[in-house]
């Protein structure tokens, strides 16, 4: 399912630097910087926020359909804190 989504909203596509799952930070080689790891752990600060990688998956893919992916507000608020 989390497939699918990445695919149809182009989560996970070529301008993407780095994926968070829970306390799981993976960036491609070379491109680890300050502001791309703060990006990052405010994606893990919302994960403990919402409680799970479920309900923190279940609202930021709602997000991503509803706005798409720039707009979502859980990358909104992680551009906040680069
Ligand atoms: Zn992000």
């Amino acid at each position: 399912m989390l497939r699918q989504a990445a695919l149809a909203t182009g989560l996970g596509g070529c301008g993407t630097v780095g994926v968070t799952l829970g306390y799981s930070i993976r960036m491609l080689r070379g491109q680890m910087n300050a502001r791309y790891l703060a990006h990052e752990c405010r994606h893990v600060y919302q994960y403990e926020a919402v409680g799970s990688i479920a309900a923190f998956l279940a609202v930021y893919l709602e997000q991503i359909a509803k706005v798409g992916y720039w707009d979502a507000p859980f990358q909104q608020d992680a551009r906040s804190h680069e």
